[in-house]
């Protein structure tokens, strides 16, 4: 079996031994290009087009569809750009774009439009500005995905912040490790172990079938040198938007080291509006696992308010949206 990932569709229908008529429902010129890694292609289920890992990663003819509502744009974070690869959004932490770069396309990702500057070679005049705010005490290495980079330049990144005093924290927010746990390979395990900061890595998980023995040792390992383990996972229609798998996802995140942390709603990006679930049944949702897990693992259900500087609880979104705020 090649390593490499799918980036053809009629590759990996034919893996997935799809039936013509399955295949009719498949997008074959997508926007956003075809990106599958091997390890989650095995993970779905043959001729399934509704199985929850394929409808994560395949586009379907669904993405053609314009939606009111749904943009390019979001999020609307580059309102926070202070520098090409650096977004000045949350008081004390600063986020850096290392890279566009990730090891698999999710459909419903709102960077999948993305058009941040990050091609410029190196952090130089990033760096500059976490050195010169003492303000802040965390950086998020974001992206894309900064274990898309490779160790030539990632391990020289987490060295100068090793050396800036005032950031006491540094967080990953990452997804390669769940198609990819072998990326924590020595020499990258080595620098992690050798900070003195604190290592936070944030893993975007959806589903509890992403989830295994590989990732748990490699897990395991991460916790073993001090990194705390996060989990995100974003509401998907179709995918998670059911208590029993949601329960399961959380008590199997615990089981793998990684507390679960945040449940997004999801942004709504151009041609993801087939994975939305209504803000009304997430609440609910979120209600039944308070009743079903002990209260360590509800993740926090958030949104992104474009222009807000911080991720806003489901539930007020909900109430200032039936009672908006008067301005006087
Ligand atoms: S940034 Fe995360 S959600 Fe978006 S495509 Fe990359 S791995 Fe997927």
């Amino acid at each position: 079996m090649e390593k490499k990932p799918f980036t053809k569709l009629t590759h990996l229908l034919d893996f997935l031994e799809f039936s013509l008529e399955n295949r009719g429902l498949i997008w074959d010129r997508p926007r956003f290009p075809l990106l599958v890694p091997q390890r989650m292609a095995m993970k779905m289920e043959k001729n399934n087009p509704e199985c929850p890992i394929f409808l994560q990663f395949v586009p379907l003819i669904k993405e053609k569809e314009t939606i009111e509502g749904f943009s390019c744009e979001p999020v609307q974070d580059p309102i926070f750009r202070l520098a090409p690869k650096i977004l000045q959004k949350y008081e004390g932490r600063s986020l850096l774009l290392t890279t566009k770069a990730c090891a698999m396309h999710c459909r419903y990702c709102f960077r999948q439009n993305f058009s941040y500057e990050t091609e410029t070679i190196g952090f130089s005049k990033e760096l500059d500005l976490i050195r010169n705010n003492p303000r802040l005490h965390e950086v998020i290495l974001s992206g894309g995905d900064p274990l898309s980079l490779k160790n030539t330049s990632l391990i020289p990144l987490l060295k100068e912040l090793e050396e800036i005093k005032h950031i006491q924290y540094i967080r990953f927010h990452t997804r390669t490790l769940i198609s990819n746990p072998e990326r924590l390979d020595d020499e990258l395990y080595n620098c992690l172990s050798l900070l003195q900061k604190k290592v936070v890595f944030v893993v975007h998980v959806n589903h509890p079938r992403e989830l295994d023995e590989d990732l748990k040792i490699c897990f395991t390992q991460l916790k073993k040198i001090g990194v705390e383990l996060l989990s995100q996972t974003v509401l998907l229609k179709g995918v998670n938007d059911n208590i029993a798998i949601l329960e399961k996802l959380c008590f199997s995140l615990f089981n793998h080291g990684v507390l679960p942390y945040y449940l997004h709603q999801l942004d709504k990006v151009k041609g993801a509006a087939h994975f939305e679930v209504p803000v009304e049944l997430g609440l609910e949702l979120i209600e039944e696992l308070r009743g079903r897990l002990p209260g360590y693992l509800v993740p926090r259900y958030v949104q992104e308010i474009p222009q807000r500087r911080s991720k806003t609880p489901v539930e007020s979104a909900f109430k200032e949206s039936l009672h908006p705020l008067k301005s006087f």
